[in-house]
């Protein structure tokens, strides 16, 4: 099986087979739309083949999250397939982020947005870095990111529960569902 790197927005349709039938290669995918994005559909970018549907309308369960940034499609949390191939990967600005390499998912980080995180923080209390992404309107894994490379230079921390009432400028990274598995 060949792994993409890049997802191909193939376009929005209002219906879930005129999504699947705009999708045929890997990483090819399609937004479901009705008033609301409802579904985003894939061709599962590890090439096994499969139809990946992954909910995006939060009023009938877990959903993802959807940002589009510089007409690039990132998706929140990660994909997790739990049967098939178990492909377990990243949506960011069009590319495909594999969980499982070796080395976890590197990026290049905008020194100016790590900083622009950092003043954001508290040193007072623990702040999810998803409700710092909200209030910055950035996208999570960005803000992600950025909170881990500021662990990385011990200018803040990650809440857990031994160190939830430590002093110290500090980030929440328990994900949300349980979905993401990074290592930056
Ligand atoms: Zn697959």
């Amino acid at each position: 099986m060949n792994k993409t790197h890049h997802i191909n927005f193939k376009g929005t349709i209002d219906k879930f087979g005129g999504a699947v039938a705009l999708i045929s290669t890997p990483g090819d995918c399609a937004i479901v739309s009705r008033g609301v994005p409802r579904t985003l559909v894939m061709m599962c970018p590890d090439g096994c083949g499969e139809t990946i549907a992954v909910n995006l309308d939060r009023r009938i369960g877990k959903a993802w999250r959807k940002y589009e940034q510089s007409n690039k499609l990132t998706i929140y949390p990660s994909v997790w397939r739990d049967t098939g191939c178990r492909a377990h990967f990243i949506i960011w600005n069009d590319q495909v982020l594999w969980c499982d390499v070796e080395d976890g998912v590197r990026i290049a980080l905008d020194e100016k947005f790590v900083e622009t995180v950092f003043n954001n923080l508290s040193d007072s209390q623990f702040i999810h870095f998803e409700t710092i992404a909200e209030s910055l309107h950035a996208i999570a894994w960005d803000v992600l990111w950025a909170c881990n490379e500021l662990v990385k230079r011990r200018i803040a921390q990650v809440a857990n529960r031994t160190t939830f009432k430590r002093i110290g400028i500090r980030f929440s990274a328990m994900p949300i569902n349980g979905r993401i598995d990074i290592s930056v």
